[in-house]
């Protein structure tokens, strides 16, 4: 398995052991019903939703199998901007480009968004095979081990808050830098159009929107959170023909979106919201802001630990 720095990735024999665990001890429900008990009765008991984002195609090859072999629902919000590229997502590029083993220049130098910036690599401006086998478990809340965890976590920084074209500016200097090619890694690649309607065949996988670029939307103006909001929409609403309801809110911090943000969501005619901070869903929760607990590559026992204290917090 490549690093994995933010955690995000669970092997699909770890997701069926989650999925044993949610079918036993849950009940498992599409996002479109929780959003809509929320205004009336309330929800079930240990009542539970899955959900991925971004879009990557592994959802189809790996998680659709399993969600139908336990005939559990899901959504996944899809991020339209990278529907049909053969790039990575701009974090699985940086990860690529910094972390995998490969030269950089001693004095790395990048012009982000106008300004200049320089980096000492030192010894780590060649990263060999054996430090990658060394450090590629390395992830962000560890210290860092060399140079080139420091620096994917300073360009990491960097390119968060910017607009899709100042970050592709960036990410393109940084692929000449390191002599790379844009295309991006098998294991990282996102889905297709053709792709999207396939995994929303059936009637287990909801596809939601995730904006189109992926961009932290309280930094954009407000037009343009309005075209990310509306054209991921649009773009699904084309592939599937049929309505797109659920939205996923990039990265989903609360500082990721403002008031308006929440304001033009609902304005564009969805009818629920994932953000992405912890906890559980009770009659006073927003619709439009759901928490999320985010599951890591747990076993199934680990899994139902957390799942019953995630359950017991719930009132
Ligand atoms: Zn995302």
């Amino acid at each position: 398995m490549d690093s994995d720095p933010w955690s995000l990735c669970v092997t699909p024999r770890h997701f069926a052991e989650h999925l044993e665990v949610l079918a036993k001890q849950g009940y498992v429900m599409q996002l479109e019903r929780v959003a809509r008990a929320l205004g009336g009765r309330g929800l079930p008991h240990r009542a539970a939703v899955i959900t991925f984002d971004d879009g990557y195609v592994d959802n189809l090859w790996n998680a659709k199998p399993l969600l139908e072999r336990f005939d559990l629902p899901a959504t996944v919000f899809v991020a339209t901007g990278n529907l049909n590229q053969d790039r990575e997502f701009w974090w699985d590029e940086l990860e690529r480009l910094i972390l995998q083993p490969g030269r950089l220049p001693e004095t790395l130098r990048l012009s982000i968004n106008g300004n200049s910036h320089d980096w000492q690599l030192g010894g780590t401006a060649t990263y060999s095979p054996t430090d990658y086998a060394q450090h590629g478990g390395w992830k962000n809340w560890q210290t860092d081990p060399s140079r080139r965890q420091s620096l994917y976590r300073s360009v990491y920084r960097l390119l968060y808050p910017l607009t899709e074209d100042q970050r592709q500016n960036a990410l393109d200097q940084l692929r000449v830098c390191a002599g790379a090619m844009p295309e991006g890694r098998p294991a990282n690649r996102t889905l297709t159009s053709d792709e999207v309607n396939r995994l929303s065949e059936g009637a287990l996988i909801e596809i939601g929107a995730h904006t189109v670029t992926h961009s932290q939307l309280s930094q954009l103006p407000l037009s343009l959170q309005k075209t990310e909001i509306k054209e991921s929409k649009d773009c699904l609403e084309e592939i599937l023909r049929r309505p797109v309801v659920s939205f996923a809110y990039p990265y989903g911090k609360r500082s990721d979106y403002l008031t308006q943000t929440i304001a033009l969501v609902k304005e564009s005619g969805f009818t629920c919201a994932c953000s992405n901070f912890p906890g559980t869903v009770g009659r006073r929760t927003d619709p439009y802001q759901l928490p999320r607990f985010c599951v890591m590559d747990w076993d199934g026992e680990e899994f139902s630990r957390r799942l019953s204290s995630w359950f017991d917090s719930q009132h």
